[in-house]
């Protein structure tokens, strides 16, 4: 049994949050989409409390999410989105799981807690 299988939905992609990235993330997108790391940044990054953030489009999804085509830059997108919904606090707390499944229509809420967390260790 699968415990994550991602629908594709692009809830993940929505909020005002944004995504933060590393200066190493910031480079291979940079690289993939043409740019030099300084014009991805200004043209498509924020910063706030001493991080970047890769911006939020009037929409309210992030700029390189396409209803077509989900995440415009898959290949190279930060390893947090690469990540979900595996991320340490819901792997680490049930009750956070939860959350998360009412979130994420991707994590098979016929799946034990204790396989997803086993998956997570794959
Ligand atoms: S919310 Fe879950 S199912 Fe929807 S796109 Fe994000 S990871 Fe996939
Ligand atoms: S980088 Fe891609 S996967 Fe991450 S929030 Fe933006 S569109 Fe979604």
């Amino acid at each position: 049994m699968r415990a994550f299988e991602c629908q594709i939905c692009g809830e993940c992609c929505y909020g005002e949050g944004g995504i933060f990235v590393s200066d190493d993330e910031i480079k291979r997108i940079a690289d993939f989409t043409g740019h030099t790391p300084g014009e991805f940044v200004s043209a498509s990054c924020e910063k706030r409390n001493g991080r970047i953030y890769i911006r939020t489009g009037d929409d309210g999804f992030c700029l390189y999410y396409s209803r077509e085509k989900s995440c415009l830059i898959h290949p190279v997108k930060p390893d947090r989105c690469s990540l979900w919904p595996f991320f340490p606090a819901i792997v680490a707390d049930q009750d956070n799981w939860e959350l998360a499944k009412e979130a994420c229509p991707g994590i098979n809420p016929n799946c034990p807690f204790e396989e997803f967390v086993r998956q997570a260790g794959k």
